[in-house]
């Protein structure tokens, strides 16, 4: 028997978790299939991992990254929007108008709420072309934040082995990502090349045996802060600004503390 690093009870369970969403392309081999999350955490924690894929809906479409179960790519958790594969191939529906109407698959498309998954388009003619402007709110949730954090511990006993992982050290990255306990900051830049890639980065260390993990999703990296008392965030903020001046990058809560 082996101990999950996310509840820590011991379990001999095989389920397969992927480090990266699936949904999000994970790339090939970088799995646990041998409990180190254990069946019931890969489970409780789907919400979390749901919070990341839900914030980069329209990446992984544009990218055709395929769903669950080797489904074709599509957006169907924005209310007012729909997007997917119809008889005359990929569509983006938005419904702006009074009343719920039928996108090009079927599907029944609410109109605009104001809600928070919901889109407000506006649309322009230009010449004989249509254009539709939107903007989508990326990374606000805490919740997404936590499914970040999910993907770091992950990623770091995927490097060092999950015994490491099981230190009271990561504690407060446990209470964080299983019960949303306290607020841990994301570091968020923008890739100068833009295609969709997933990619991990082996853990910095530093002088203290504290971690950081950096991590790219679809076009945007992440760097976060493994640390048990949030000591390495203000090091990497005063890092960036350095290196990359105001622009390009950011942090999520702009108000970080340093427990
Ligand atoms: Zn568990």
């Amino acid at each position: 028997m082996k101990k999950c690093i996310w509840c820590l009870q011991l379990n001999n369970d095989t389920t397969e978790e992927h480090i990266i969403p699936e949904t999000l392309g994970c790339p090939p081999k970088f799995v646990f299939k041998d409990g180190t999350v254990c069946q019931s955490c890969n489970n409780k924690l789907g919400h979390v991992d749901q919070a990341v894929i839900n914030d980069f809906d329209f990446a992984s479409f544009e990218a055709d990254i395929k769903r669950k179960g080797n489904r074709p790519a599509s957006i169907r958790s924005r209310g007012n929007v729909c997007a997917g594969y119809g008889a005359e191939g990929k569509f983006i529906f938005f419904n702006m108008g009074p009343g719920q109407v039928k996108d090009p698959s079927n599907n029944i498309v609410a109109p605009f709420n104001g809600s928070n998954r919901h889109i407000n388009a506006t649309f322009m003619r230009e010449g004989h072309l249509g254009k539709v402007s939107f903007d989508v709110k990326f990374a606000i949730s805490k919740k997404f934040r936590r499914g970040i954090y999910k993907i770091g511990l992950n990623t770091l006993a995927y490097f060092l082995g999950r015994n490491k992982v099981l230190h009271d050290d990561f504690n407060p990255i446990r209470e964080f990502v299983v019960r949303g306990k306290g607020d841990r900051t994301i570091f968020i830049r923008a890739c100068e090349n833009k295609n969709y890639s997933n990619q991990v980065w082996p853990p910095y260390v530093n002088e203290r045996n504290y971690f950081s993990i950096v991590l790219r999703i679809a076009f945007i990296e992440f760097l976060m802060d493994l640390s048990p008392d949030c000591s390495i965030t203000p090091v990497v903020y005063e890092k960036s600004k350095e290196v990359y001046g105001d622009q390009g990058w950011t942090c999520i809560p702009k108000k970080f503390h340093h427990n």
